[in-house]
């Protein structure tokens, strides 16, 4: 078994204040893997104080040499990257070819996409030609506590670790404990890039210890969160004494309008991607909104696409789902497929139990419901599984209604043909991110939520703002440009 107790502060491994044991679980084979120590608050403490300490000589040097040890950090990244994809697929079940392909490059375009970003930042903006002696000054807002979930572990944390280190912030990163092994050679990455101490943290520790000490802590300027919006509520009542920034990358429940005039591939484009990552995606189109007159086919393709899904352990290569992330999740997403059936959704896929031949292992069936009204709970509630709800509609009025009508707003989807339709549904749904016909967002495009789906932008220039204070500066000389 895997021994990982030591945190990583101020530019050194050391051992937990006081020991405090966690198991880590491989959910392919439900076999404790690796142990972490979860840390208490004389870790949080040293490990804040270790930023706090760095963060005025970081903040003061020049972007590019920034730049400079970004560079270093993506080369480290690279290099251990076999490593790094073992490490995610053995934490949270995702296949490792997945864990190859998807989770571990995630990591990598936005380490790049940070630095291309940084190249283009302007720490120094004129207000306008009316003010020629007026200044902005976008100063890195400090100490990031930084928090992060197991569903997609590096893509959450190189998009909060790259963007602020980037600006000039020092930072505690608390990963989930759930999935903590990729943070750990995360972390390595950084030593190996040699950054200065103190600029990086990493303590392991559960939302209770570590995630309540971060949000509370007064060294600690800005929470940074992505998890879910029960977390997200109460990290912002716990930050709320020391009126730190909290910012939040929250869940979803993503509509995905389809129209009679779609592309004949969209119905099963929509379902894979629902069970991409055995739909543990905050973005996930859980909800397929499909107009009546396509609608009996549909279901038919979302069935047949469900039927053709394997399901298999993590560790075997090639292109089927993996289990979920832990029993708690497996207890959940089975009771909310029940509450599914008791509502009245007809099941045309899957259903409540492990699949066949896999009885150990936390393994769920693709699993599709048509006939969903927007009321029912599935319809409701993120379920984060291989769970599809298909909802039918009758004109466009009535899907934009179905689609924001939910407390969440993350990521919606629209397939049409019709160019004049898809202009008129981007600007009326209520998400922060809107796709359509297939086309996933370009590298440099903000991701984040509206309601209940957070209030963060990562990514981009966007990225870049989110960890910065905006200074207003009058009597700027005028032969002094930038920095
Ligand atoms: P979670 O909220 O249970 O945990 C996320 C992190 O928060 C973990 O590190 C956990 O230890 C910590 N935490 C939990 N309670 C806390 C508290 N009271 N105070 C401080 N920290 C606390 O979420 P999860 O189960 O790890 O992840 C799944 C959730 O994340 C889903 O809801 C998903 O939609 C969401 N998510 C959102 C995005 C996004 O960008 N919008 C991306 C990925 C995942």
């Amino acid at each position: 078994m895997l021994q990982r107790r030591q945190f990583y502060i101020d530019g050194a491994w050391v051992d937990p204040a006081e020991s405090c044991d966690l198991p880590v679980i491989d959910p392919s084979t439900e076999e404790e893997v690796a142990v972490i120590s979860l840390g208490q608050q004389a870790d949080t403490d040293r490990a804040v104080a270790a930023a706090r300490a760095a963060f005025d000589d970081w903040a003061a040097r020049p972007i590019a040499e920034r730049i400079g040890h970004l560079e270093a950090l993506l080369e480290a990244y690279e290099a251990r990257a076999d490593a790094m994809a073992e490490a995610i697929s053995l934490e949270m079940g995702a296949p490792i070819d997945l864990a190859r392909g998807s989770q571990q490059p995630a990591g990598t375009g936005h380490i790049q996409a940070a630095i291309a970003a940084a190249k283009e930042f302007e720490p120094v903006r004129p207000l306008g030609p009316h003010a020629p002696t007026d200044r902005i000054l976008m100063d890195p807002i400090g100490v990031v506590g930084m928090i992060t979930p197991w569903n997609w572990p590096m893509n959450q944390v190189t998009l909060k670790v790259a963007y602020a280190a980037a600006v000039g912030c020092t930072m505690v990163l608390k990963p989930s404990e759930i999935a903590p092994l990729s943070s750990i050679v995360f972390a390595e990455c950084v030593e190996t890039a040699g950054w200065p101490r103190g600029v990086f943290n990493m303590v392991n520790g559960d939302g209770a210890g570590v995630g309540t000490q971060l949000s509370v802590h007064p060294d600690v300027d800005m929470v940074s969160f992505t998890g879910s919006t029960r977390a997200g509520i109460a990290i912002t009542k716990a930050a709320a004494d020391t009126l730190k920034r909290v910012s939040l990358e929250l869940g979803g429940k993503g509509a995905n309008l389809i129209f009679a005039d779609a592309d004949e591939r969209a119905v099963r484009r929509g379902t894979r991607s629902v069970f991409n990552n055995t739909g543990q995606s905050c973005n996930a189109p859980t909800r397929m909104l499909v107009e009546r007159s396509i609608y009996d086919d549909a279901v038919e393709i979302a069935r047949q696409t469900a039927e053709e899904t394997r399901v298999a352990s993590g560790h075997e290569p090639g292109r089927h789902i993996g289990p979920v992330v832990s029993q708690q999740q497996w207890d959940k997403v089975q009771g909310l497929i029940q509450q599914g059936l008791d509502e009245g959704a007809r099941l045309v896929a899957g259903g409540l139990g492990r699949p066949e031949g896999l009885n150990r292992g936390y393994y769920v069936r693709p699993t599709v419901f048509a006939d969903v009204t927007n009321d029912m709970t599935i319809a409701r509630e993120e379920i984060f599984g291989p769970v599809l709800s298909i909802i039918p509609f009758e004109t466009e009025e009535d899907a934009v209604r179905i689609a924001n009508d939910t407390e969440y707003g993350l990521t919606n989807y629209v397939q049409s043909s019709d160019a004049a339709r898809r202009v008129r549904l981007a600007k009326r749904l209520r998400s922060g991110m809107v796709e359509m016909n297939g086309r996933s967002r370009a590298q440099g495009s903000p991701f984040g939520g509206m309601k209940a789906s957070g209030n963060g932008r990562e990514g981009g220039v966007w990225g870049l703002d989110e960890f910065c204070e905006v200074k207003a500066v009058s009597g700027w000389p005028e032969d002094i440009a930038a920095e």
